[in-house]
């Protein structure tokens, strides 16, 4: 068991664009994440196995050596801190930014620029925090781990900073995108450990990820 390569993985949109790059290092990942109930999940490999987290746990897994590398947001690995963890790979996967966004009616800039205190919701406090310190503007950051976009609908705050990928679910919810904090993309994260003692199963897997990962479009 020592020996083997655990990845985590989180369901949905990171695990669905990490496969073609596991194919691309000849790993065939045996069950579907949404038929099966199972958290470990062979490979075709006998030596490899993915383990399903929630995204925001994956940093936490690898660095604690509960998996060897994981695949992460640069967003959650911002908020996690990233403390123990080699970075070698932006796997370019699962695109998106982080915005800020308010209400139609909200007129976010003439606040910004009387200096008015902005409440805002999110669920990426760091993020926030860094971004309205370096524009000089006052925040009560109020944390919130999903439906974002309900805080400004029902007065809980005047803005809100999330993950902003069509923009569809904003215009739904008749939210405007006002700025625009950073561009988010996956990244390959190992364990310091893992690196060191498994070097030898590791060192081929990083490669072929990087190989694949230099073939993908950069748009
Ligand atoms: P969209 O409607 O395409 O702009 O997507 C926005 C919704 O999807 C928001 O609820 C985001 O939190 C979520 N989202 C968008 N991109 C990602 C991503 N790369 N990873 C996780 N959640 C995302």
């Amino acid at each position: 068991m020592n020996d083997t390569i655990t990845l985590a993985l989180s369901k949905g949109r990171i695990f669905d664009e990490t496969l073609p790059l596991l194919k691309a290092a000849g790993i065939e990942v045996l069950e579907d994440p949404e038929k099966s109930r199972k958290l470990i999940l062979p490979t075709n490999q006998p030596g490899v196995r993915v383990v399903l987290v929630r995204a925001t746990d994956v940093p936490t897994y690898v660095e604690h050596g509960g998996a060897d590398l994981g695949v992460t947001g640069k967003d959650t690995l911002i908020e996690h801190g990233g403390q123990g963890l080699y970075q070698p790979l932006d796997l370019r996967i699962a695109r998106c930014r982080v915005s800020v966004a308010v209400r139609a009616d909200f007129d976010y800039a003439t606040a910004v620029r009387q200096g008015s205190r902005l409440r805002v919701a999110t669920k990426y406090t760091t993020i926030a925090r860094d971004f309205f310190a370096t524009k000089g503007v006052h925040v009560d950051l109020i944390k919130l781990y999903g439906s974002m976009e309900l805080a400004p609908l029902t007065g809980l705050a005047d803005a809100i900073v999330d993950l902003v990928s069509t923009g569809n679910t904003l215009k739904a919810n008749q939210l405007v995108e006002v700025e625009r904090i950073m561009d988010i993309s996956s990244r390959l994260v190992v364990n310091q450990a893992s690196l060191k003692l498994k070097q030898a199963r590791l060192r081929p897997l990083l490669d072929a990820f990087a190989a694949a990962t230099a073939q993908e479009p950069r748009t």
